[in-house]
């Protein structure tokens, strides 16, 4: 949690704001328009973090400076590698290309962000996984395959996706955005930006179930049960068990495990979906829950 002392992007700050400002100081977090990020970063270490915590220590290629940052769940993509190494005869590939981390992190002396360069140990680590081909390293923060947003787009550090998410919404601001954004800081360490995402979600869209719901979550380990309750009110009650029963089966490379996700939100909506893709049916269907007539009938016979 320690990388809200790192900043934010100048451009959440433009985006959220309108103003023309040529530089917003990226260390003034106070200045984002939020009703309850002050009161999340207050209670930060009382938010679970969603990625378990893992620093390392990088170099800042921007100011030359050194720093401990929680980059989260690193990604390898494993198969792109093996791909390109094949096809340029082992010579000019780079490992450090192929990876992606899901941590929120920005220099904390200059405060940009997306330039670092990897420890030798830790490039290290990745050699030699590389060379055993092991995949004993995926519970321990380790992905292999990529690392995707849900429009399919890759990005090498969670930084890179938020400009990527930004410049999206300046075209066109739209609540779902706001969510994946909301997404990316909750999954990144950062939950107070994530609160600041939510909230303007569903500021232009009131019924945005997936924000309240994230926000809700979020209010709810800080202990203001009332307001989450609020926030998860806008949320039926079945997608909420749902959600507890499927939580983080996402695999960020795996289309397909976001369906059921998709499917919850959806709810009646989710009819809409090809038949052979989902895979919530069986909790869905309230006739096999709630005997028939005819079935009544046929328990008394007996
Ligand atoms: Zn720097």
């Amino acid at each position: 949690m320690k990388n809200v002392a790192a900043g934010f992007s100048p451009s959440l700050m433009l985006v959220l704001t309108n103003e023309s400002q040529p530089e917003p100081n990226p260390t003034d977090i106070a200045a984002l328009p939020s009703q309850y990020m002050r009161k999340v970063i207050r209670n930060i270490d009382r938010i679970r973090p969603l990625t378990a915590e893992n620093f390392k220590m990088l170099r800042c290629n921007h100011c030359g400076r050194k720093g401990k940052y929680d980059i989260g769940m690193i990604a390898f993509d494993i198969d792109r590698y093996y791909k390109d190494v094949k096809r340029k005869q082992k010579s000019g590939v780079s490992i450090d290309e192929y990876i992606q981390t899901t941590g929120y992190f920005r220099c904390r002396h200059c405060h940009s962000a997306g330039n670092w360069e990897f420890p030798t140990d830790f490039m290290f680590v990745m050699t030699t996984m590389l060379l055993m081909r092991t995949v004993k390293m995926e519970n321990q923060g380790f992905h292999f395959g990529p690392l995707s947003l849900f429009d399919g787009s890759r990005h090498r550090f969670a930084t890179d996706a938020e400009e990527y998410l930004l410049k999206k919404i300046q075209t066109q601001e739209d609540s779902l955005h706001w969510n994946k954004l909301g997404n990316l800081y909750n999954k990144g360490g950062r939950p107070e930006l994530a609160t600041v995402a939510f909230e303007q979600s569903v500021r232009l869209d009131p019924t945005q179930a997936e924000s309240h719901f994230s926000l809700g979550q979020i209010l709810d380990q800080m202990g203001e049960f009332e307001m989450a309750a609020a926030r998860e009110g806008e949320v039926p009650v079945n997608i909420q068990e749902e959600e507890a029963r499927v939580e983080l089966d996402m695999i960020p490379d795996k289309v397909e495990s976001f369906f059921p996700v998709a499917e919850m939100y959806m709810g009646e909506r989710r009819k809409e979906m090809p038949r052979g893709i989902r895979t919530l049916d069986k909790y869905f269907k309230p006739e096999l829950s709630y005997p028939t007539p005819m079935n009544k009938k046929k328990k008394k016979r007996k």
